[in-house]
């Protein structure tokens, strides 16, 4: 008997149900039923039994709560929809491509379960096609990557490319494995932690992995974890089968109040993922997402935070970027003093901005580079030349 087998005896394969019906979790009353039923229409809501049982309903601030139920704050005004102008960078249907080498493919538009906090909740509104429900609609897609050489990696997004069906996984992996110049293909998924046993009851995804995560052409899964209370023994299994699989995974995620924003937290989930093989690769910024009002945390208290949590791990831990994904690009928040807020270009949508330094007047209550004001001879001015309009009014009115 192999180290394999004797796992999986351990962690048996089980059969998940997927609920997409506030009326359908019993821990909820009544009054929460009916509070929170338009706010589960306006943003989609669906969760999974494994997941809703690492709910502790004794406590009303459970974080794994806060992360899949819904809550009545999600209906004020704030922010944009298209928070980061994503559909600007849509080349064909179904396909970014913002930064030369990575191009984006959006192969689906379900999740395992559906964060609150989602900055893609667009997608899974019934009038948006940004992200595909048909994969033979990816064929343009797939030609823009084969006549774009310097495309060295694609990411599958969505949606969580892990939710489709084994079959269509194939069909997309085979596909890409014929175009010479992308050498790494990325899973975005938060699979491992919604629904592990995605992975332990189909061997035969695992096999697929192993057979198209080669030795000088890897897949990686871009993890999603929040919370330490995500990392069970059945989480930690599924990331064990990925890795055996030949994958490399490392982990991202936002900063969200009541869910990561707690230097204990953080630290404990970057120290524990160590232990697994999974390092921290990022850590974003909430983006200022329509509904999302109530998990945002503005910029220099996370940045402190981040720095807390630092002090606690080791250098295998913190190996991550604390980073905004604006619309111009993805910007590392490298420092904050008691007067500024230091911020640097770590991918850039125009070549100019590659690398920039960015000084800004230091603002406490800014969530968003939009709301940062630069000192003189640093103003974002690449950027403001290429958009239109004042994306400060419009996600913050
Ligand atoms: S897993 Fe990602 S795409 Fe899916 S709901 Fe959560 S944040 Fe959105």
């Amino acid at each position: 008997m192999t180290q394999t087998d004797v796992r999986s005896e351990t962690i048996a394969k089980r059969r998940i149900k997927f609920i997409h019906k506030l009326h359908k979790i019993p821990q909820l009353s009544e009054d929460e039923r009916e509070r929170l039923a338009d706010v589960a229409a306006r943003y989609a809501f669906r969760v999974n039994d494994y997941y809703l049982g690492l709910i502790n309903w004794d406590d009303p601030n459970d974080p794994i709560r806060r992360l899949v139920i819904p809550h009545e704050r999600e209906k004020q005004n704030w922010g944009a929809l298209d928070a980061s102008n994503e559909s600007s960078v849509t080349v064909v249907p179904n396909a970014q491509h913002k930064y030369a080498s990575t191009v984006l493919l959006l192969v689906t538009e379900v999740c395992a379960a559906y964060c609150r906090y989602c900055f893609r909740k667009r997608l899974f509104m019934n009038d948006n096609d940004e992200a595909t429900h048909n994969l033979a609609n990816i064929a343009h897609a797939l030609k823009y990557i084969k006549e774009h050489p310097e495309v060295n990696n694609v990411l599958l997004t969505g949606g969580d490319p892990t939710t489709l069906m084994t079959d269509q996984i194939e069909i997309v992996l085979k596909a890409l494995r014929t175009i010479p110049h992308v050498r790494i293909i990325r899973f975005g998924t938060k699979t491992p932690a919604f629904n592990p046993y995605r992975f332990i009851n189909d061997p035969k995804l695992m096999q697929l992995l192993k057979k198209y995560s080669l030795p000088d052409k890897r897949i990686y899964f871009m993890c999603h974890f929040d919370h330490p209370n995500e990392l069970t023994d059945v989480a930690r299994e599924g990331l064990r089968l990925i890795q055996e699989a030949g994958v490399i995974c490392v982990n991202q995620n936002p900063i969200i109040r009541g869910i990561s924003d707690d230097p204990r937290v953080m630290s404990k989930l970057w120290n524990e993922l160590s232990y697994v093989g999974v390092p921290q690769y990022y850590v974003f910024q909430g983006r200022p997402t329509a509904g999302n009002e109530p998990y945002e945390v503005p910029i220099v208290e996370a940045y402190f935070d981040i720095e807390q949590a630092k002090k606690k791990c080791s250098g295998a831990a913190k190996r991550l970027k604390y980073c905004m994904s604006h619309e111009s690009g993805k910007i590392e928040i490298v420092a904050v003093d008691h007067q500024h807020i230091y911020l640097k270009y770590h991918r850039a949508k125009y070549p100019k901005d590659e690398q920039r330094f960015i000084v800004c007047e230091r603002d406490d209550d800014a969530f968003w580079l939009d709301q940062l004001k630069p000192v003189a001879g640093y103003e974002n001015k690449y950027y403001r030349e290429e958009s239109s309009g004042s994306p400060r009014e419009v996600m913050f009115g």
